[in-house]
């Protein structure tokens, strides 16, 4: 699969720490991430991960491109609800380009979570 990681910054921790967890399972699999998302999963997890410009520089919607194209296949988008951002309307954008076909979206832990554990239990079938 191919998948994409965005944190806003107060989640960046948050997602370091998830995708650690779940390292096994995601080494397998072809990584994006905005800029500082993937610098941080790059330098601290070491996930070879293929990094776009940073979210507010143009990432997200770099991000989005893709999901147009059909090349991801799941995007984590760890959302800070409580700050506003200067690129809200690149945030609004890519949350609807991945409705509009149907890409899983996770935009909270809780999501990301669920959609990991079925995807291990579903590899542990076989
Ligand atoms: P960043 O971008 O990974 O470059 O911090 C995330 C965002 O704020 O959209």
């Amino acid at each position: 699969m191919r998948i994409a990681f965005i944190a806003h910054d107060k989640k960046k921790d948050d997602m370091i720490d998830f995708v650690k967890r779940y390292k096994d399972i995601f080494a397998e699999h072809q990584l994006f991430a905005t800029g500082t998302t993937g610098k941080l999963l790059a330098e601290i997890v070491g996930m070879n991960v293929h990094r776009f410009l940073s979210g507010p520089l143009g990432g997200d919607q770099q991000i989005g491109a893709k999901v147009a194209q059909g090349e991801l296949d799941f995007v984590i988008f760890l959302r800070d609800p409580l700050t506003s951002q200067p690129h809200e309307p690149d945030i609004s954008a890519l949350l609807r380009i991945c409705d509009v076909h149907c890409v899983p979206l996770a935009t909270n832990l809780g999501t990301a979570e669920v959609f990991l554990k079925a995807f291990k239990s579903h590899q542990e079938l076989g």
